[in-house]
């Protein structure tokens, strides 16, 4: 589509960019969106987490479970290591597990609906730590 066969122009295809030309398009609008980064050239990384209402927009656009497969892999955990340096001993971690094993409810809008008992959620968080390890030059 050419910029005259459009009717909006979005400038800058961030996240805010891309929700609103994502929303225009689904009301019907036709859009164009200019980007100052060149072809394939990625965004520098600025987000590790997305608010509640975002995602309630994502998910109203159709594109929640895509973003979430985009972030980490379901079993990479979030672990919050204190150490006395980048590579020195490990003093104390405060374990956060991986999204697949984080979720409390089965039952959301994002989480197919299926039920997990509690025997199994609480078995699965104790003993299912994951193969994403801390790298072995940072093992204490
Ligand atoms: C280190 C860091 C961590 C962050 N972590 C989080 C987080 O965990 N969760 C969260 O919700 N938010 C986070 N933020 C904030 C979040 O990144 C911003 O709120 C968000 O990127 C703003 O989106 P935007 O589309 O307005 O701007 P931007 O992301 O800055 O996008 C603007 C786009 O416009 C393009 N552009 C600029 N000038 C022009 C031009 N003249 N013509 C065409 N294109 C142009 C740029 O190349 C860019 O792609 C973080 C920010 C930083 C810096």
């Amino acid at each position: 589509m050419t910029l005259h066969e459009a009717d909006v122009l979005v400038v800058g295809a961030g996240p805010v960019g891309l929700t609103t030309a994502m929303d225009l398009q689904a009301r019907g609008a036709r859009v164009v969106i200019a980007e100052i980064r060149r072809y394939a050239e990625p965004p520098s990384v600025k987000c590790n987490h997305v608010a509640a209402r975002t995602m309630e927009r994502f998910r109203t656009l159709g594109v929640a479970q895509k973003l979430r497969h985009a972030g980490l892999p379901a079993d990479y955990p979030n672990d919050v290591v204190f150490r006395t340096s980048v590579c020195g001993a490990e003093l104390t971690r405060i374990p956060i597990p991986g999204r697949a094993e984080r979720y409390t409810s089965k039952e959301g809008p994002d989480t197919g609906g299926r039920r997990r008992s509690r025997r199994t959620a609480s078995t699965r968080s104790t003993s299912n730590r994951s193969c994403w390890n801390t790298p072995r030059a940072c093992r204490a």
